[in-house]
């Protein structure tokens, strides 16, 4: 096993890597943008409380403002 490969990346992003629609990792913006054009086409956003998609953040936040039960 070669082990000289970790070196390669240790600069850090503010990124924190995770599709907010399915919370997967991804290792880039650009890798979710595309993940998201492929596995979310048309993507929603999902309200964090509830499970409940939204097309748009204006969708979502006029949802935060009510309460959630
Ligand atoms: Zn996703
Ligand atoms: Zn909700």
């Amino acid at each position: 096993m070669d082990a000289g490969n970790n070196d390669t990346h240790t600069h850090v992003l503010d990124f924190n890597g995770f599709c907010n629609l399915c919370d997967k990792h991804m290792r880039s913006t650009k890798a979710v943008v595309g993940h998201q054009n492929i596995v979310h086409q048309g993507a929603k956003i999902k309200c964090t409380v509830c499970g409940r998609r939204f097309d748009n953040k204006a969708e979502l936040s006029d949802h935060m403002d009510r309460p959630h039960r």
